[in-house]
C-alpha cells in the first residue's frame, strides 16, 4: 500500500486506536488499522479479558467530541461510590462525589472496544485484524506485517504512523532504538485476576447496583463493577509471590478456604470461583514512562504504549482518550505539519501523563488499605464539606482527577497542597462539628488561593 498524506496508520484496534480512528476520519483522513487479534465481534474472547472499566469526566468529553456518548448511555452503569465490604459482612457507602452528576461509570471493556470498532469503520476506517506489527523501519517508515492466520509477512509502507498498540507496544519497541530514548518500567509485586458474581436468577444484581464495590484487606484486595445483565466483574489484586499471594493458592480448596476467610459475604454469589481463579490468567500491572514519544513527523506513541499506568485511579482509557482529544485539537490549530503537532502533544501531555501514573501508584495504597481506615473516611467527609464551602479553590483529589479536565500536573500540586491541610486540619479530631472553620480558611487562602482559582 503506497503512503500518501492524509493517510494515516494505526498499530492496535484496541481502546484508543477506533476512538482515534473516529476523530481522525472526521477531519478527512484515510485510516488503516492493524490489529493483531481476530475480531472481537465474531470470535470469543479468551477468559480474562472482559475487566470492566470506570470510565468517568475525562473519558465521556472525548467520547462526546467523536460523537459517540450518547450511543453509549444504554452499555453503561453509573456507581454513585464505594462500598466498603468488611470482614464481618458489614457495609460501608462512602458517595464518590458531591452530587448525583459526579459518578462513575462502569462498562464492559469488550461492548466498549466493540461499539469504537464500530464507530471507526462507520467512518471509513479499515481495520486489518489478525495483522501483527513485527517492525517498523525507522529510516523508510515501512511496517512488517504477518498475517496471524497464514504466517505470510508484508511489508507495508506507511506514512504517518500512531502506535496504539498498549504497553508491550511494537512501535515503541523499534523506538527504544533511537539514540537517547529514554525508557523506564516498573512492575508492581501484585497481579490481578478476573472473577465474576452470577446475576441472581432473574438477571437482578445481587449487590448494589450502582456502586463500586470493594473488599479491602491490606495487602489484597478484591473489587466488583457491575454489569448490565446483573452479573459484576470482580478483580481480584492479590502479590505475585509469598502468603496469600498467587503463588500460593494453588488448590480449589485453598482458593475456597481464602475466599472464606477473607471474603466471606462474596463467596455464595462465586459458585463458579475455583473454575474462573484456575480458568483465566493472572495479570501484571506496570508503569511505563518514556521519551521522546515521537519521531520525525512521521511516527507517535499514544495511549499505554507510551504511559501505561496502574489501575488504581481508574484513569487508564480516560487517560488515553484524553490524548485522542488532544491530538485532534493540536491538529485543528495547526493543521498536519506533524512534526509540529507530535512535538506539541508531547509537551502537553507528558508531564500529566506523567503525573496520573504517580497518583494511581499512590492510590493503591489507599484503596487496598486506607479505605477501611475511620480517619481516612472522616477526611473524605471533611474534604466534600471544604469543596461546598470553597467550591472555586478546593476540589478534592478525587474529583479533580475524576470529574474535572483539569490538568492531571495541576491535580497533584494541589492535591499535595490541600492533604497536608487535611492532616492538619483533621488529625486530633474526628468529628465535623469540631472542624476549626476560621483555621480552615486561613489555610485555604493562604495556601491554595495562590495557585489559582478553578477553571
Ligand atoms: C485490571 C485493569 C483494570 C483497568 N481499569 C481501568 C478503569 O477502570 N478505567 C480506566 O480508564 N482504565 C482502566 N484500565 C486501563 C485501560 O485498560 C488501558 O489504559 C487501556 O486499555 C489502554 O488502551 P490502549 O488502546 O492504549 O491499549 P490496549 O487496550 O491494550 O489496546 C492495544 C491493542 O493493540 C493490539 N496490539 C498489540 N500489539 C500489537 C501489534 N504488534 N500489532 C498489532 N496490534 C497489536 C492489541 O491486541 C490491542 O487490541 C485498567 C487496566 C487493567 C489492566
Amino acid at each position: 500500500m503506497k503512503s500518501t498524506p492524509d493517510r494515516i496508520t494505526l498499530i492496535g484496534a484496541g481502546l484508543n486506536g477506533p476512538l482515534l480512528a473516529v476523530l481522525l476520519a472526521q477531519r478527512g483522513f484515510t485510516v488503516e488499522i492493524y490489529e493483531r487479534r481476530p475480531d472481537m465481534r465474531r470470535v470469543r474472547l479468551s477468559a480474562g479479558r472482559s475487566i470492566n472499566l470506570a470510565l468517568s469526566t475525562r473519558g465521556i468529553h472525548a467520547l462526546q467530541q467523536a460523537g459517540l456518548w450518547r450511543g453509549m448511555r444504554n452499555i453503561i452503569i453509573p456507581m454513585k461510590g464505594r462500598m466498603m465490604h468488611s470482614v464481618t459482612g458489614e457495609l460501608t457507602f462512602q458517595p464518590y462525589g458531591q452530587n448525583e452528576a459526579e459518578v462513575i461509570n462502569s462498562i464492559s471493556r469488550a461492548e466498549l472496544n466493540i461499539a469504537l470498532i464500530n464507530a471507526a469503520e462507520e467512518h471509513g476506517a479499515t481495520i486489518h485484524f489478525n495483522r501483527r506489527c513485527m517492525g517498523y523501519d525507522l529510516k523508510t517508515g515501512a511496517i512488517r506485517a504477518r498475517n496471524e492466520e497464514t504466517g505470510e509477512e508484508t511489508t507495508l509502507e506507511v506514512g504517518v504512523v500512531i502506535g496504539c498498540d498498549g504497553s508491550a507496544s511494537s512501535i515503541r519497541a523499534e523506538m527504544l532504538k533511537l539514540n537517547r530514548f529514554n525508557f523506564s518500567q516498573q512492575y508492581l509485586d501484585y497481579g490481578y485476576k478476573e472473577l465474576t458474581i452470577l446475576a441472581g436468577s432473574r438477571g437482578e444484581h445481587l449487590l448494589e447496583t450502582h456502586a463500586l464495590h470493594i473488599w479491602p484487606r491490606g495487602n489484597h484486595m478484591l473489587i466488583a463493577l457491575p454489569n448490565i445483565d446483573g452479573t459484576f466483574a470482580c478483580i481480584l489484586f492479590l502479590p505475585f509471590e509469598g502468603t496469600d499471594s498467587f503463588a500460593s493458592l494453588t488448590t480449589a480448596a485453598q482458593v475456597d478456604q481464602f475466599f472464606e476467610s477473607r471474603f466471606p459475604d462474596a463467596v455464595p454469589l462465586m459458585p463458579q470461583l475455583a473454575d474462573n481463579y484456575f480458568t483465566n490468567p493472572t495479570g501484571a500491572m506496570v508503569t511505563i514512562k518514556c521519551s521522546p514519544w515521537h519521531m520525525e513527523g512521521r511516527a507517535l506513541l499514544l495511549g499505554d504504549a507510551v504511559h501505561a499506568i496502574v489501575p488504581f485511579f481508574g484513569q487508564g482509557i480516560n487517560c488515553g482518550f484524553e490524548d485522542c482529544t488532544c491530538l485532534v485539537e493540536l491538529f485543528d490549530r495547526h493543521g498536519a505539519d506533524w512534526a509540529r503537532v507530535f512535538a506539541e502533544f508531547e509537551k502537553e501531555r507528558k508531564v500529566n501523563t506523567d503525573a496520573i501514573a504517580d497518583m494511581a501508584i499512590e492510590n493503591f495504597t489507599e484503596m487496598r488499605d486506607r479505605v477501611a481506615d475511620s480517619q481516612f473516611l472522616f477526611r473524605k467527609k471533611v474534604e466534600l464539606a471544604l469543596e461546598a464551602r470553597y467550591p472555586q479553590l478546593f476540589v478534592p483529589k478525587y474529583a479533580m482527577v475524576t470529574f474535572h479536565r483539569i490538568p492531571y500536573s495541576v491535580a497533584l500540586a494541589r492535591g499535595t497542597v490541600q492533604d497536608r491541610m487535611l492532616a492538619e486540619l483533621c488529625d486530633s479530631i474526628n468529628r465535623l462539628a469540631d472542624l476549626d472553620w476560621d483555621k480552615a480558611d486561613r489555610l485555604i487562602h493562604r495556601d491554595l488561593a495562590p495557585l489559582g482559582f478553578r477553571q
